[in-house]
């Protein structure tokens, strides 16, 4: 997997092209992630002891790991990365103005 949770990372295909958000689940079997705000779902929630509120919820859905990459704050897009040494400890940084991403 070329990201992980936490990751700040831009969606750059399918209906959310453009999107940006954290990465909130990681699931590198299916190759997958789950971004905040991303290919939202909405779902009929049933009232139960835990759910106070019954209704319609909005929960993210998982889409193709492929589909993102890792975003740059200074180059303000989603960029290819290589792995820098630092303090040693392997980091990636932005490829294109070396900033590292954490
Ligand atoms: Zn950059």
């Amino acid at each position: 997997m070329h990201v992980k949770k936490g990751d700040k990372v831009v969606v750059i295909a399918g209906s959310d092209k453009g999107k940006i958000g954290k990465i909130l689940e990681n699931l590198p079997k299916k190759n997958r992630v789950v971004v905040e705000n991303v290919n939202m779902q909405t779902k009929h929630q049933k009232q139960t002891k835990e759910m106070q509120q019954a209704g319609i919820i909005a929960k993210e859905g998982a889409i193709n790991s492929s589909n993102v990459m890792l975003y740059c704050d200074k180059c303000k897009s989603g960029v290819r990365t290589e792995l820098k040494i630092e303090n040693d400890k392997k980091v990636r940084a932005c490829k294109k103005c070396g900033t590292v991403l954490k």
